[in-house]
C-alpha cells in the first residue's frame, strides 16, 4: 500500500500544521503542492525540506496541465486544503474563489477518477451551512447548505462536486467541515492573528458591527488529528463535522487577548459590519466523536496562549 500523501495548499495555515503533524507522528511521505499565492508562506514550510519524506512542487491546482507534474506517483490520498479562504476578499472579487475552490477541486477529483490517488479528503467549512440564530441548535451533517458569501458559496459548490463524484463514480471521497481554526502560522489578515499583532503594536483593533458575532474556535492541532483519523478510518461518501466546542463572541476573543497581553480595551475600534456577516456558527461534532472517537483536547485558553506566544516569538520583531 502506497504511503504517499498529496497535500494541497500546504504552505498555508492549516496545511502546514497538518504536514508538521503527519511528518512528526506518522510514516507517510508527503508531496506538498501549493501555488504560493499571497496566503502561502515559505516560512511555514522551509524547515520541512530537511525531511527526506517531504517534497514541494510549486503548482496551481486550477491548472490541469501544471497539476500533471505532481502525479508522477500514485498517492494513498489527496488532502485538499488549497483554497482562496478569506471572506472579505471574496466580497471584493469572487473570481479567484471560483477558479481555485471549484475548478481546482474538479481537477483533483478527475485525478482520483483516473486512479492517480486512492481517495480524497475535501477540507471544507462550517460556513457552507450559513448562519445560526443565538438559540438555534448547532449545525449537523444533515443541515442544508445555505452559504451567504462568495467564499462559502464556492466551498459549498466544491462539496457538491465531491458528492456528485461519489454518487456517480463511487469514488472514495470524504468531506470534512470544520469550524474556525486558530493557532500558529495563520495569515495576519485573519481575525485572531490581526488582533494579536495589532495589540502587540498598540494599534487599533477593528471590530465588525456590535462585536456579538459568534464563532466556534478549533485549535489547529485538534483539527489535524481529526483529519488524520478521517484519513485512516473515515467512510467513503460521508461528511464529518469537526468543531472546537468553544463558542465565543468576537468581542470576547479580543478581550481575552488584550487582557493576556495587559493592553487597554480602548484599542478596540468598532467598524461598519461586514456585508452579509453571518451571525453565529456552531457545529455539532457528535458524529466524528461517536464513529471515530475524536474530540477536541485543547482548551480555548491554552490554545490562545500558545497562539499569542507564537506570534510574539515569530511575527513581531
Ligand atoms: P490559507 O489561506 O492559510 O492557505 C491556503 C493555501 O492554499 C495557501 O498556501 C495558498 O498559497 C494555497 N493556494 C491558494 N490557491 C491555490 C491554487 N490555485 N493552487 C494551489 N495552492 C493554492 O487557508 P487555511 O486557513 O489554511 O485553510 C485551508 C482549508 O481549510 C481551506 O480549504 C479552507 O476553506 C478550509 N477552512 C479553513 C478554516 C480556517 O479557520 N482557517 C475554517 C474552515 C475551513
Amino acid at each position: 500500500m502506497s504511503k504517499h500523501l498529496l497535500v494541497t495548499g500546504g504552505a498555508g495555515f492549516i496545511g502546514s500544521n497538518f504536514i508538521e503533524y503527519m511528518l512528526g507522528n506518522t510514516s507517510y511521505s508527503i508531496t506538498n503542492i501549493d501555488a504560493l499565492t499571497y496566503a502561502g508562506d515559505i516560512d511555514n514550510i522551509k524547515h520541512f525540506n530537511q525531511n527526506s519524506k517531504y517534497r514541494f512542487i510549486h503548482c496551481d491546482i486550477s491548472n490541469s496541465t501544471s497539476l500533471k507534474q505532481a502525479f508522477d506517483r500514485e498517492y494513498k490520498a489527496i488532502i485538499n486544503f488549497a483554497a482562496e479562504s478569506h471572506v472579505d476578499r471574496s466580497i471584493e472579487n469572487a473570481h479567484p474563489f471560483i477558479n481555485t475552490n471549484i475548478n481546482g477541486t474538479l481537477n483533483l477529483l478527475n485525478a482520483v477518477l483516473v486512479g492517480k490517488a486512492k481517495k480524497m479528503i475535501q477540507i471544507s467549512t462550517d460556513e457552507v451551512y450559513g448562519s445560526l440564530g443565538h438559540e438555534d441548535l448547532p449545525f449537523t451533517e444533515h443541515s442544508p447548505l445555505a452559504p451567504n458569501n462568495p467564499y462559502s458559496a464556492s466551498k459549498a459548490s466544491a462539496d457538491l462536486l465531491v458528492r456528485s463524484f461519489y454518487k456517480t463514480y463511487q469514488l472514495p471521497l470524504i468531506i470534512t467541515r470544520c469550524s474556525n481554526n486558530y493557532g500558529p502560522k495563520q495569515h495576519r489578515e485573519k481575525f485572531i492573528p490581526k488582533v494579536i499583532i495589532n495589540a502587540l503594536n498598540d494599534q487599533k483593533i477593528p471590530l465588525y458591527g456590535d462585536g456579538q458575532n459568534v464563532r466556534d474556535w478549533l485549535f489547529v492541532d485538534d483539527h489535524c488529528r481529526a483529519i488524520h483519523m478521517v484519513l485512516e478510518h473515515g467512510e467513503p461518501g460521508e461528511v464529518y463535522n469537526i468543531g472546537g466546542g468553544h463558542e465565543r463572541t468576537n468581542k470576547e476573543v479580543i478581550t481575552l487577548i488584550l487582557d493576556y497581553l495587559n493592553k487597554k480595551h480602548q484599542l478596540i475600534e468598532y467598524v461598519e459590519d461586514r456585508k452579509g456577516h453571518d451571525r453565529r456558527y456552531a457545529i455539532n461534532w457528535g458524529k466524528i466523536h461517536k464513529e471515530l472517537g475524536w474530540k477536541p483536547q485543547v482548551t480555548f485558553r491554552d490554545g490562545l496562549i500558545n497562539t499569542i506566544e507564537w506570534y510574539k516569538n515569530n511575527k513581531i520583531q
